[in-house]
């Protein structure tokens, strides 16, 4: 845990402090030791998790080259601008650290270093089917194929680098509980990690108009090395070995070349100069990574994961009732989303969902989906024919999947059953599912609190801010799900743009969190609403944990600062009451995903998320509240009342990093004309359930289970709500025999 705020820096120094190191002429980079080609192969170690990272690395390598937009966008003509911006962008995607250079010539590789794996999952290609009827998706596999069948072009026009750098935690012991699948990665990870990031920017500068293309440990035609040396990031001992100060020889690096014109970093003095052991590097001041805490899981094991997860109370069943034996399952087609896009909103939300409009308007959002349509064939596949000897204890595989799932940088892991009733009757063409898998492997990622900080939850950032959570599950969980098979048991990564299970019930289930008053969304006690989840199903066994219990349910009664501050008033000021078997605070979905569509001055929305009290920046001082809320329900009014006091959710204007731009019909991103969502606590609004009006589509309105239009009846849906009755009442009906 962190003892000081770091509120007060700017988003583009990151978390170490690079501005407190000594800088220095640029030294000999002749003299710096090449980078070398990184493997993923480990045929020898079948149950080494870099071999299904291999194939996630493929897949960034093959699409670290794209199509560059024909108009360039109207962006700022101030190189250090650009160059902050650029370097918060890695930050915001959890890069260590990030320099900029001017391209030295002695970096550019003669021979290009390619990943064989490219050639390989191209083929593998033709045999994946992608289900999905997610937005845009098409547009993005027709450009994954033009991209992989591209001739290699030359990067003689890119006059400029950004090198990200990413640490490591602590190696995994040798004989360490859960540490099976996780030993001698750590350099596979720290390439994967920085791989998802420049291929992203990449991606980005390129939608923007400038060519730029992505540089691996596995893919490059640059030496990844001479770069970090050039942009800032590192130095080099007296035997050429490049030595990243704080870090020493512990990260992994990934690069973006390009065109556009930016502001170089100036070059790190000799190591011999550096003072990196300052009074505010070991107490942690002024910096968020700092001498106490830089090596994550120094003082944890990896199975455990990095929040004390096992201090929670746990419970035999979720805090919210479950009525399991009745629970209806409702085609895919349910999915706002899929309504959307198909009409049965309107066509004014249709055109907002057509083609991804909702995440292509902002240039960072576009330039994720990107990645997340490409994993979309990975996240399900043939596993190997004959299970692995070391798979036969559910204990151990629980640990083995838990550490190798926080190793490679989940936030959050629950492990329970996968019941019939959380999978879709039907996928997103209509074909029935029959659930095929019994395990569920749940995993929480943060949407990360600097950005949220400087955010209003609904402007132009707010769509980025879910994207990098749902990339970096489609990564991490489908690194995970390629892995069990690769031990012989089927598994599929269920991810926001291919999913077939219902999610919130399973997190219930594995102890993640308990249902809040936001509804869709399951509140983590360390991570508050500031998350995005993503399921693994398998067969493989595993031991199950409990769900949890940490006074939620106290807490959300008493407030309703997310109903206060929802701009399209989605959010139930009323109590929890029974839908499709669950007990919820249940939203109005079809509010909520019209505004979040629809939105002019922003692209989405997670303004509950930003607003509500649990969204905490994870420091010392934030204890008390945590505790009160946890141990003393009482307590609840009171901290809901005091948290607007000290005015948290409100937008800290030093961490707005990105630009309020907006995408045009010739294809360039220029400056929004239709302003920006600024917004303030509403704190003397009395938000009242009588007064508001509210619809649900429960199981009977649900839509034909196949993908043609089918128009929702808003009278029917208010009138579904009214209908709807507390777990009480529900309990009360179903024991005279009347449900
Ligand atoms: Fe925004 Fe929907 Fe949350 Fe309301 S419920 S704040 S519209 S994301
Ligand atoms: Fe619960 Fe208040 Fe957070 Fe809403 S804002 S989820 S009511 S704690």
């Amino acid at each position: 845990m962190k003892l000081f705020s770091d509120k007060n820096r700017p988003a583009h120094l990151g978390p170490y402090p690079l501005e407190r190191l000594k800088r220095g002429a640029m030294p000999d980079l002749g003299q710096v030791n090449s980078s070398q080609r990184l493997s993923f192969h480990r045929e020898t170690d079948p149950v080494s998790i870099v071999n299904a990272m291999g194939e996630y690395q493929a897949m960034l390598d093959a699409i670290r080259i794209g199509i560059i937009a024909k108009v360039q966008s109207e962006i700022p003509a101030n190189r250090n601008e650009r160059s902050n911006h650029l370097k918060s962008f890695g930050y915001f995607s959890d890069a260590s650290m990030v320099g900029v250079c001017a391209l030295p010539d002695i970096a550019r590789l003669e021979t290009p270093m390619r990943n064989p794996g490219i050639d390989h999952l191209a083929a593998d290609l033709k045999t994946r089917q992608v289900k999905t009827l997610a937005s845009g998706v098409d547009v993005i596999m027709a450009d994954l194929k033009e991209t992989m069948m591209a001739p290699a072009s030359s990067i003689d026009a890119h006059k400029f680098g950004i090198v990200f750098a990413y640490d490591m935690p602590r190696d995994p012991e040798h004989d360490e509980q859960g540490a099976d699948w996780i030993q001698d990665a750590q350099a596979h990870r720290a390439a994967l990690r920085a791989n998802e990031t420049a291929c992203v920017i990449a991606n980005y500068l390129r939608i923007l108009g400038f060519d730029a293309r992505a540089h691996s440990a596995s893919c490059a035609d640059v030496d990844l090395n001479k770069m970090a040396v050039a942009a800032g990031i590192a130095t080099m001992d007296g035997q050429g070995q490049v030595i990243v100060p704080y870090l020493g020889q512990k990260f992994g690096l990934a690069a973006v070349t390009t065109e556009l014109e930016l502001a170089p970093d100036a070059p790190l003095a000799p190591l011999d100069e550096q003072n990196t052991q300052s009074w505010a590097w070991r107490l942690g001041i002024g910096s968020q990574k700092n001498g106490r805490n830089f090596t994550a899981f120094s003082k944890r094991k990896f199975k455990d994961g990095d929040h004390p997860f096992e201090t929670l109370k746990r419970v035999d069943e979720p805090t919210t009732f479950i009525d399991e034996p009745r629970i209806p399952r409702v085609p895919k087609r349910t999915d706002m989303f899929a309504r959307a896009l198909l009409g049965d909103m309107g066509k004014k939300v249709q055109d907002g969902a057509r083609n991804g409009h909702y995440a292509r308007k902002a240039a960072p959002s576009a330039a994720q989906r990107r990645a997340l349509g490409a994993f979309i064939p990975l996240q399900d596949g043939d596993h190997a024919p004959t299970i692995n000897k070391t798979t036969q204890s559910a204990n151990k595989n629980a640990d083995n999947i838990k550490a190798a799932c926080y190793f490679l940088g989940v936030d959050a892991v629950g492990l329970s059953r996968c019941p019939d009733w959380v999978w879709y009757s039907h996928d997103a063409r209509g074909n029935e599912i029959v659930p095929p898998h019994d395990q569920a492997i749940n995993m929480v990622i943060d949407q990360g609190y600097e950005t949220m900080e400087g955010a209003s939850g609904d402007d132009w950032i707010a769509c980025a801010q879910s994207m990098r959570a749902y990339l970096r599950f489609s990564l991490l969980g489908g690194v995970i799900a390629q892995h069990i098979r690769n031990l012989g048991y089927p598994a599929k990564a269920h991810t926001v743009m291919d999913g077939e299970v219902l999610q919130p019930p399973l997190l219930l289930l594995s102890g993640l969190g308990e249902v809040s008053r936001i509804g869709e969304v399951i509140l983590n006690p360390f991570l508050g609403p500031r998350l995005k989840s993503g399921v693994v199903t398998t067969t493989m066994p595993m031991t199950h944990d409990k769900p949890i219990d940490f006074g939620l349910q106290t807490f959300c009664e008493s407030c309703n600062k997310c109903a206060r501050e929802c701009p399209s008033g989605a959010i139930t000021a009323g109590p929890k009451l029974m839908f499709n078997g669950y007990e919820t605070w249940k939203s109005d979905s079809q509010k909520c995903t019209t505004y979040r569509i629809t939105n002019m001055a922003g692209a989405m929305c997670g303004r509950c998320m930003k607003t509500c009290p649990w969204n905490l920046e994870g420091i010392f001082k934030e204890r008390p509240f945590r505790w009160l809320a946890m141990n003393m329900p009482k307590a609840a009014p009171l901290l809901a009342r005091l948290d607007d006091a000290v005015d948290n959710g409100t937008m800290n204007s030093t961490k707005k990093w990105w630009w309020d731009l907006e995408w045009c019909d010739d294809g360039a991103y220029r400056p929004t004309t239709n302003g920006v969502n600024e917004r303030d606590l509403q704190k003397d609004l009395d938000l009242k359930f009588e007064d508001q009006t509210l619809a649900v589509y429960p199981a009977n309105l649900a839509p034909i289970h196949l993908p043609y239009p089918d128009p929702m009846n808003r009278e029917q849906g208010i009138a579904a709500y009214n209908a709807m009755i507390t777990a009480e009442h529900y309990k009360i009906k179903l024991a005279n025999g009347e449900t």
